[in-house]
């Protein structure tokens, strides 16, 4: 691969070195030799442009809360946006990325004030005063991106409510931010959001909007016409997108020996999906959610590469799977259960659990949760509406053994 994307052995030195004393060894196992393979195997990343402001990112982008190691390939592979980038500190945030800091977007996210993303508040001051901190504790200087994360509850409150907007725009003024976006989730049938409304519908009033640069959105194989057709609209108004959430149950495939006995020979469950979202949709970019240095090079290496005919497979075998197993968080049938069972969310966290690996933080976020999946009746109500035809009480009840 090109050296121009690599940091020097000084540097990586340093940046271990940063990460040992913050504690952050065992995140970091591979040795400088082992990343530097791992580089090599996936080499040099393409890059699209991200919307209409000229700006190219790499077609995989890079997450702050990845493992050390993989974030040290992910740089010498050329990744220059940082998803999550305040969950860095002093101790933790890349040396590599500091000493060429213009040469990376590193992306703030922040969250609603005074509650959770259901009932928490947009609030300039706070926001404002929130990335200013970061913005030093970091060490990072600025953020390129500033992020609304979890997005708006509805059209009329991305009309009414420019509280984020005013914050953003007093920190560019100070050089603090310089572009304004968002991630979105569904809050159609949410109990707790009354009037919420789905993604698709208020990622397309933003786009209209006119304000946002890019947003973040629930993407993966099976999405529906309208996806497609909000991706074209958003290509044509210049407006930036960025996929999450792409893995839609590739963790637990993998770990399901019979799905694996008839996956196709010489490719991965998360090597076709990097094939397919980079080459086969309308995306500008997207992030994977990886756990390690081996499933970076299984993943990224990927990115940009045509499909073959194992990944066709592959992907149509993924799609089929997924369907019939794993939430696809559209939330349509929240509003059928009057229980207020809030059913999109614990199968979120059991997908955080059972595909990434994170079982303390799906556990931590279940914990918070006013109701949680034993308050399900099984009654059936909701399971006409779910469009996956799930069996959704079985779901509950298994992401509850998981969870609980
Ligand atoms: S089966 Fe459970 S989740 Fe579905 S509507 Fe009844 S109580 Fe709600
Ligand atoms: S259970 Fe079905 S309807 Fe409900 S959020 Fe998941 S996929 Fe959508």
């Amino acid at each position: 691969m090109s050296r121009q994307h690599r940091m020097g052995r000084r540097e990586f030195m340093i940046a271990s070195a940063g990460a040992v004393a913050a504690g952050l060894g065992p995140a970091c196992a591979a040795s400088i030799q082992e990343i530097e393979q791992a580089a090599d195997k996936v080499g040099p990343l393409p890059r699209r442009k991200l919307g209409g402001t000229g700006r190219e990112v790499t077609a995989l982008v890079g997450s702050a809360t990845w493992a050390t190691d993989a974030v040290e390939a992910g740089i010498r592979c050329g990744i220059n946006f940082w998803h999550k980038a305040d969950e860095w500190d002093r101790g933790s945030v890349p040396q590599a990325i500091l000493k060429n800091r213009d040469a990376h977007y590193c992306q703030v996210c922040v969250d609603r004030v005074g509650g959770n993303h259901e009932t928490g508040v947009l609030d300039e001051e706070a926001h404002y005063q929130l990335v200013k901190r970061l913005a030093r504790d970091t060490g990072l200087r600025y953020f390129d991106d500033m992020q609304f994360h979890f997005g708006y509850h509805s059209v009329a409150e991305v009309k009414s409510n420019r509280a984020f907007i005013r914050a953003f725009e007093r920190l560019k003024k100070e050089g603090l931010v310089r572009h304004l976006c968002h991630s979105q989730h569904s809050y159609n049938g949410n109990s707790k959001v009354p009037g919420g409304q789905s993604a698709l519908e208020i990622l397309t009033a933003v786009v209209a909007d006119g304000v946002y640069e890019h947003a973040q959105f629930f993407y993966s194989y099976g999405e529906g016409e309208a996806m497609n057709q909000f991706l074209a609209l958003a290509r044509r108004k210049g407006f930036g997108t960025i996929a999450m959430k792409t893995t839609r149950g590739a963790g637990r495939m993998q770990q399901d020996r019979e799905f694996m006995k008839d996956f196709p020979p010489g490719t991965t469950p998360y090597h076709a999906l990097a094939r397919w979202l980079t080459t086969r949709t309308q995306l500008d970019a997207a992030v994977i959610e990886i756990n390690n240095l081996r499933q970076f090079v299984d993943t990224y290496s990927g990115a940009g590469k045509a499909m073959r005919a194992a990944d066709e497979r592959a992907i149509e075998q993924m799609r089929a799977y997924a369907n019939r197993e794993v939430c696809r968080l559209c939330n349509e049938c929240m509003a059928h259960c009057k229980e207020g069972v809030p059913i999109a969310d614990i199968l979120r966290y059991e997908r955080y659990a059972r595909d990434y690996g994170e079982g303390y933080r799906a556990r931590q976020l279940y914990a918070q949760l006013d109701k949680q999946a034993d308050a399900c009746l099984a009654c059936g109500t909701c399971l006409p509406h779910c469009p996956q035809g799930l069996a959704i009480p079985d779901k509950l009840a298994g992401a509850h053994q998981i969870l609980g």
